[in-house]
């Protein structure tokens, strides 16, 4: 069965890497592609359609794939329950409400929301709980970099890893950058943001006492990793019951 996917986003960083992975792949078609600009020319060989059209072209997809930004994937999410079609987003940034309302349309179709499609990252998750039980009173401390046009802070990833740091510790809550007089309480999590010309991604979890240290690095070296994680979530979400779904879930079938 060959996989009908829409794109949202196409022309952005991500959306990119999605409509090559996906034309890349045997079992998959671009069924079609928007994005908030019009655009004259195609992308990656796609034509690319205005985004006020998503609601006529999204009938008869098999799942949309979205990279973009919350209030449109929340939009997003909302058409495809009505029209019946699962969703993938990889978009980050989401408040609270935000992710409730997505969670909403999960109650009608299938919704997979990660903020890494990358199988490195969802080791790293693992390596960190693990570390975290482990070494119990280790002081912990994450630092993540981006590209210079990254707009949330800290990243989706790191907000998924400092969660999984907190279910597996005892701490007093997270610390967001240092400055002046203002020594470390010891069951805090320092939280780092880095903003610098084009890296991919990188997240790095310091855990240490007096005696040693233990450092877990993860780095994407292309966008390619998260979009080739987004299509296999679309492969495997397409034709599945409605639900809330994680890219562990489908990494684990
Ligand atoms: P980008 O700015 O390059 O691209 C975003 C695209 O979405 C642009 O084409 C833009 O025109 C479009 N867009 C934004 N708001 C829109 C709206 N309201 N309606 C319609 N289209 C809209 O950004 P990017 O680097 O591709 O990242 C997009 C999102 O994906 C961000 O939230 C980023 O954090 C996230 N991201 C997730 C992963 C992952 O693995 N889950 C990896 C990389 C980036």
């Amino acid at each position: 069965m060959t996989v009908r996917v829409g794109v949202t986003g196409a022309a952005g960083r991500m959306g990119r890497e999605v409509l090559s992975a996906v034309t890349g792949r045997e079992n998959c078609e671009v069924a079609f592609a928007t994005n908030r600009s019009e655009l004259d020319e195609p992308v990656e060989g796609v034509e690319i359609d205005p985004a006020a059209e998503f609601d006529a072209l999204v009938s008869g997809v098999d799942v949309v794939i979205d990279f973009t930004g919350p209030e449109s994937a929340i939009e997003y999410a909302d058409a495809c329950a009505k029209a019946g079609v699962a969703f993938v987003t990889g978009t980050t940034g989401f408040a609270e409400d935000d992710l409730e309302s997505l969670q909403a349309a999960s109650e009608e179709i299938p919704v997979l929301h990660a903020p890494n499609f990358s199988r490195g990252v969802q080791v790293l998750l693992n390596l960190v709980s693990e570390a975290v039980e482990g070494l119990p009173g280790s002081d912990v401390e994450l630092v993540e970099t981006h590209h210079n046009r990254k707009r949330d802070a800290p990243s989706g990833t790191a907000n998924r890893l400092l969660d999984e740091i907190e279910a597996h510790g005892e701490f007093s809550g997270r610390t967001h950058g240092r400055e002046g007089e203002q020594p470390r309480e010891d069951d805090e999590i320092g939280v780092h943001v880095l903003r610098a010309g084009g890296i991919r991604g990188e997240h790095e979890i310091v855990l240490a006492d007096d005696h040693e240290e233990l450092r877990l690095t993860h780095r994407a070296e292309d966008r390619g990793v998260f979009a080739s994680g987004a299509v296999d979530a679309a492969e495997w979400i397409a034709g599945r019951k409605s639900g809330w779904y994680d890219f562990a879930d489908v990494i684990d079938q």
